[in-house]
């Protein structure tokens, strides 16, 4: 295997793997990463694909499915515990170049990594369990019973603010359970998408089984969703994006599971603890500098309380240090990409033409060193009303809407009171309306005293509405976008029983 990836020195020119090896795309185009806090860095350079290497990507993923399907769960899953070891060992290498990467600071791509890892040790149990399901039959001397079966090619399809967590919550899964794999990353993170990759061929993969294309939404990922060899397209982006690609896969007759965005919600009652409720939308908010699918992105407080919050989580907000990454002091990271930041800082002219108060930040920051990344303030706006596009939109960035609200009633109201459905949290003492809001909220996950992020792997992780189209990642839940159920009878009674008929005959 070709050791391209171990140093990176910024002008490398890295290739697709395809069937095993690392391979030049025929089209000899390259396009940049930068890194987002310094864009006079750059990353490294990387294949522009196009529909021929993708082709090239799915040939050997079809030809290495039937002997990695073959290949016994239990066997797999060791393939994949080792590699949760591999990743553990190259965790602050990982790490380091995600910041690089995409800006994040350094204990968050540390997660980031982390969460990688723990996917891997609980999928590699999952070798020992694909659990089936067996039923009485309603006839003598016969047997029913369900098994799992792989679907075949999956075509993963990944966004850039967890770039190796959200590809480990698609791929571990898929190849536990038999399938094979065509991944296209997003184009802000391909270097770490690619030492993921290394990382499983490191672990023992078949060659084929795991492949990985560079490149655009239009020119890698579309061919591959329009491939018939691929059964089923996983894909996190943005609702747009989702919505573009199920569409496609809904008239192609093909498996889809769509995680898209979310405009999630902090609720502060008026017996919250308020310190407690103002360190969780700190870190809610800011985290990954809001660039987080769960990002806490509205602050719907009682009024009661709402002066106290909003003056003790300005206070905080302006203290916060921000800067490259690498810096374990800094707070909050650059955003990914200049347009990101432009795209950010576009909904802050929104919400002040609007008429919300902005209580705190709202510029690009341009001073410095700062001058030279894609940094934006964290900002904060009060007095926001529900139905603002501030307070509806995904902003994607470190943005965040106080809402007062006059009762826990309303609250609920208005944190269902978005088209997306992804994270919402309760901070209350009362356990009535921790109860009654768990029952209320319109959401796949809900957090009670604790902010709209921090999953973790062994829960299912998805959203309602917009955010999703019913399916899961994560949890036991995992495998079942993976695969495909066989139900089986098996007759051993030597004679034609006919279900439904020979049973009632004589009534
Ligand atoms: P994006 O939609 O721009 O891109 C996501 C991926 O889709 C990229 O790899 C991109 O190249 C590809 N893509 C885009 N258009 C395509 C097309 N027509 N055909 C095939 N592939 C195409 O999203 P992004 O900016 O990378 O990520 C941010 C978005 O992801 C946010 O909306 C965020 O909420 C969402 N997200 C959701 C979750 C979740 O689990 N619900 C998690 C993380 C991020």
């Amino acid at each position: 295997m070709t050791k391209t990836l171990e140093k990176t020195t910024g002008q490398q020119v890295y290739h697709n793997f395809i069937d095993g090896k690392w391979i030049k795309s025929e089209t000899g185009r390259t396009f940049a990463s930068f890194n987002p806090a310094n864009l006079d860095e750059v990353v490294g350079h990387f294949p522009l694909s196009n529909a021929n290497d993708t082709k090239l990507a799915v040939d050997a993923a079809h030809k290495a499915f039937h002997g990695w399907k073959h290949t016994p769960a239990p066997e797999r899953a060791e393939i994949i515990l080792k590699a949760a070891y591999l990743l553990e060992t190259r965790k602050e290498e990982l790490a380091r170049n995600m910041v690089r990467e995409m800006g994040k600071v350094i204990k968050e791509a540390r997660g980031d990594v982390q969460e990688a890892i723990d996917m891997a040790k609980y999928a590699a149990g999952e070798g020992r369990r694909l659990l089936g399901m067996t039923t009485p039959s309603e006839l003598r001397n016969k047997f029913a019973m369900a098994v799992r079966v792989p679907i075949g090619v999956i075509g993963v399809i990944t966004p850039w603010n967890f770039p190796v967590a959200i590809p480990s919550w698609k791929i571990l899964p898929a190849l536990v359970a038999g399938n094979t794999v065509v991944f296209k990353p997003a184009s802000d993170t391909p270097l770490v998408a690619m030492q993921f990759v290394e990382i499983l061929n490191e672990a023992g993969l078949p060659p084929g089984v795991v492949n990985l294309i560079t490149g655009s939404g239009s020119e890698v990922g579309m061919p591959l969703i329009e491939d018939p060899r691929v059964g089923c397209i996983s894909v996190t982006g943005s609702s747009v994006t989702g919505r573009r690609i199920a569409g496609r896969c809904g008239e192609l007759m093909k498996r889809i599971s769509c995680e898209l965005g979310g405009k999630n919600a902090i609720c502060v009652m008026e017996d919250a603890d308020i310190d407690l409720a103002v360190d969780g939308a700190l870190w809610g908010s800011f985290g990954t500098a809001g660039q987080r699918c769960t990002a806490t992105s509205r602050i719907i407080i009682h009024e009661k309380v709402y002066k106290q919050f909003a003056d003790k989580f300005v206070a905080r907000a302006k203290a916060l240090k921000i800067g490259d990454g690498l810096d374990p002091k800094v707070d909050v990271g650059p955003v990914v990409s200049k347009s990101q930041l432009e795209s950010i800082h576009e909904y802050v002219e929104i919400g002040k033409k609007e008429g919300a108060k902005l209580l705190f930040g709202g510029r690009i920051l341009t001073e410095g060193e700062l001058g030279k990344g894609c940094f934006h303030e964290p900002t904060v706006f009060g007095d926001v009303k529900p139905t603002m596009r501030i307070a509806q939109e995904e902003i994607f960035g470190p943005v965040t809407a106080l809402i007062p609200v006059k009762s826990f009633e309303e609250a609920i109201e208005v944190a269902n009171g978005t088209e997306y459905g992804l994270s919402l949290s309760m901070y209350t003492h009362d356990v009535n309306r921790a109860f009654k809001a768990i029952e209320e909220f319109e959401s796949g996950i809900v957090y009670i005293n604790a902010p709209t992020i921090g999953a973790e792997i062994q829960l299912p992780f998805g959203g309602v509405k917009q955010t999703g189209n019913g399916h899961r990642e994560a949890g036991t839940t995992a495998i079942e976008q993976f695969t495909e159920w066989k139900s089986v009878y098996v007759d051993y009674s030597g004679a034609l029983q006919r279900a439904q008929i020979d049973n009632y005959e004589g009534e």
